[in-house]
């Protein structure tokens, strides 16, 4: 993500409490009362601007959402669409993934997407990655009995390592594409790199793991 320097975003963000949430910890264990009702509770890390998970909540009111993203920069387009659309089912979080344990509490969560996160290619930044085996162990510990990732990216490598960390952890694999745009897959919602990268020719990565019971 190239971050332009905004300034401004930070306060910005301040003055939307409502819409992303500036003191998380406090709902760890209560989001649904937060929303106001029981429906299962779905985030995204690395949201980004928000394309997708804007659409994914627009077209699913009885599912709640969470956007997680770590730069106020970024996130501040994410909050423009949320003022925009007055989504009730979502809402956002400025806050680093690493941290998720403090926010949501044990089988608080019923799915997770990781949408074109960063690959950290260098083997030295491994740990970074959010499909490394530490990111594996936290997810495991906010997801629901046999919570869900899905996956998408354009990055074969970064792919390839994904589906061996998933296994080597345990995760049973439920669904795979190797080209998403050329497959059966309905439904599907582009997030801005994906409108980027497939543009340019990119073939688009897809899967969903499971934990096991
Ligand atoms: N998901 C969006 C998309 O597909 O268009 C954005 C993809 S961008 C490559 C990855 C995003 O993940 C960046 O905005 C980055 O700031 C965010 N990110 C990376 N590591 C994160 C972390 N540990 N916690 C929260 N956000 C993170």
């Amino acid at each position: 993500m190239r971050l332009r320097n905004k300034p401004w975003a930070k306060e910005k963000i301040a003055a939307y409490p409502q819409y992303v949430i500036p003191n998380p910890e406090e709902y760890k264990g209560r989001w649904n009362e937060l929303f106001g009702n029981d429906h299962p509770i779905h985030i995204e890390i690395g949201t980004g601007k928000g394309k997708f998970i804007t659409e994914i909540a627009k077209a699913n009111p009885n599912i709640n959402y969470i956007g997680i993203e770590l730069y106020p920069s970024v996130l501040v387009s994410a909050l423009d669409k949320l003022i925009a659309n007055e989504l009730p089912n979502l809402r956002l979080l400025n806050v680093n993934a690493k941290d998720l344990t403090n926010f949501f509490a044990e089988g608080e969560i019923e799915r997770i997407y990781l949408n074109f996160s960063d690959p950290w290619p260098k083997k030295r930044h491994e740990k970074r990655r959010l499909t490394y085996r530490s990111f594996l162990e936290l997810y495991e510990k906010v997801l629901v009995d046999e919570g869900e990732i899905h996956f998408k990216t354009d990055n074969q490598g970064f792919f390839e390592y994904s589906l061996v960390s998933f296994s080597q952890y345990g995760l049973v694999l439920t669904y795979v594409s190797l080209d998403l745009h050329n497959s059966d897959f309905e439904g599907n919602i582009m997030t801005e790199y994906e409108e980027k990268f497939s543009a340019k020719g990119n073939r688009i990565y897809r899967c969903e793991v499971k934990y096991p019971p």
